[in-house]
C-alpha cells in the first residue's frame, strides 16, 4: 500500500509555513487523539498519520529530503536520509503542552509523568479513655496549601499566563543522549511541571499555593485505640498538575487517665481496701465507664486478688461484645493511727500469733528454713 502524501494529510499547500503546518497538525490531533476516540481504530490510524506527517514536515530538514525525494527520502526502512533519529522523540515532545489543557494533564502517548497524586499526611490526635470509649466528634486544625486567590492557582500574575517551558517543550521530562542510551530527567527548569512562569503571581510567589490553616470535623467511633487511625479521603497534600490529592491519617493516641488503664478490649484499675475490709469482708463503690458499680469483698480477701466485672471493659471498633474491668485488690496498711487504735492493734497481734490467723506467712517461713538446710 503506498503512503498518502505527507502535505495532503494534513491538508496544506507544499509551500506552508510552520505555523500553518502546526496549525494543520494540532486540529487533526484533536480531532483523531485516541483519548477522544476510544471506540475507533481508525481514528488512532489517523492521528499516527498525521502525526508522522508533522514530524517530517515540521523538521527543515527533514521536509527538504522529503521534498526532493519523496517518502524514500525521509523512511528509514529506504535507508537513505535522515530517517526519524535517535530518542524516538514522543509525541509530547514533538506537540508542546497542548494536551495538558486539553486532556486534564493525561498527556499524549509520550509516556508522561510529570502528574502526581498528594503526598499522604499524618495527624496525632489525643483523646481521653471516655471519648475512645464512647466515640466522639472533635475538629481538628491542620496547616495546609490551598489554591492561591490572587492567581488562582496559576502561579503567574493576574493577566498573564504560565507558558509552556522552553527546555521540555512542556513534558516535564528532558532526554539526555548518553552513548548508546538515552535517559529521562526530570526539566531543571520547571521542576517537572512542564510549565514557566515568566511574571509569577506575588501572594504565593509563583507556586499557585500558599500556606493555611483548615479546620476539619473528625468522627472517632466508639472502641478506638491507640495506633487506629482514621482516614479523611483527599484531605492530604494536594497533587501535582491535577494530580489528586492524597488522604489525612488521623492516627489516634490514648491520654494517660487517672483511674483505668486498657489492655485492648478489657480495662485493669486497683482497689485499695483497709486491712479491716479485707478480713471481715464488707462492699465496695467502684467506677467503670458507665458509671458507679458494687463489688462484695468477700471476709479474708488477700492483696492481689482480681475481681473481673464482665462486660465493664470497652466494646472494641471491630467487636461485637464489651471486655471486662479488672479490679485489683491492694490492702492498705492503716496509717496515723492513734494511741487506742495501736493498742487495739497489738491486742489483736498478741490473740492472732497463731499459724492458723497467717498461713501465707506459715508456709514462707517453711520454705525459708529448707532453704537455709535447718
Ligand atoms: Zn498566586
Ligand atoms: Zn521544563
Amino acid at each position: 500500500m503506498s503512503k498518502r502524501d505527507f502535505y495532503e494529510i494534513l491538508g496544506v499547500n507544499r509551500d506552508a509555513s510552520d505555523e500553518e503546518i502546526k496549525k494543520a497538525y494540532r486540529k487533526l490531533a484533536m480531532k483523531f487523539h485516541p483519548d477522544r476516540n476510544p471506540d475507533n481504530p481508525s481514528a488512532e490510524e489517523k492521528f499516527k498519520e498525521a502525526k508522522e506527517a508533522y514530524e517530517i514536515l515540521s523538521d527543515a530538514q527533514k521536509r527538504a529530503a522529503y521534498d526532493q525525494y519523496g517518502h524514500a527520502g525521509v523512511d528509514p526502512q529506504a535507508g537513505m536520509g535522515g530517517g526519524f533519529g535517535g530518542g524516538g522523540g514522543g509525541f509530547a515532545d514533538a506537540f508542546g503542552g497542548i494536551f495538558d489543557e486539553i486532556f486534564g494533564g493525561r498527556g499524549g502517548g509520550g509516556g508522561r509523568s510529570n502528574v502526581y497524586r498528594g503526598a499522604d499526611l499524618r495527624y496525632n490526635l489525643e483523646i481521653t479513655l471516655e471519648q475512645a470509649a464512647h466515640g466522639t466528634e472533635t475538629k481538628i486544625r491542620i496547616p495546609t496549601m490551598e489554591e492561591c486567590e490572587t492567581c488562582h492557582g496559576s502561579g503567574a500574575k493576574p493577566g498573564t499566563q504560565p507558558k509552556t517551558c522552553p527546555t521540555c517543550n512542556g513534558a516535564g521530562q528532558v532526554r539526555l543522549q548518553q552513548g548508546f542510551f538515552s535517559i529521562q530527567q526530570t526539566c531543571h527548569k520547571c521542576h517537572g511541571t512542564g510549565k514557566f512562569i515568566a511574571d509569577p503571581c506575588k501572594t504565593c510567589g509563583g507556586v499557585g499555593r500558599v500556606k493555611q490553616h483548615k479546620t476539619l470535623s473528625v468522627k472517632i467511633p466508639a472502641g478506638v485505640d491507640t495506633g487506629d487511625r482514621i482516614r479523611l479521603s483527599g484531605e492530604g497534600e494536594h497533587g501535582v498538575n491535577g494530580g489528586p490529592a492524597g488522604d489525612l491519617y488521623v492516627e489516634i493516641h490514648l491520654k494517660p487517665h487517672a483511674v483505668f488503664t486498657r489492655d485492648h478490649n478489657d480495662l485493669h484499675c486497683e482497689m485499695p481496701i483497709s486491712f479491716t475490709t479485707a478480713a471481715l469482708g464488707g462492699d465496695i463503690e467502684i467506677p467503670t465507664l458507665d458509671g458507679a458499680a458494687a463489688i462484695k469483698i468477700p471476709p479474708e480477701t488477700q492483696s492481689g486478688k482480681v475481681f473481673r466485672l464482665r462486660g465493664k471493659g470497652i466494646k472494641g471498633v471491630r467487636s461485637h461484645t464489651h471486655g471486662d474491668l479488672m479490679c485489683h485488690v491492694v490492702v492498705e496498711t492503716p496509717v496515723n493511727l492513734t494511741e487506742r487504735q495501736k493498742e487495739l492493734l497489738r491486742e489483736l497481734a498478741e490473740t492472732s500469733k497463731d499459724d492458723k490467723h497467717n498461713p501465707r506467712a506459715k508456709s514462707w517461713m517453711d520454705k525459708v528454713k529448707e532453704f537455709f538446710g535447718d
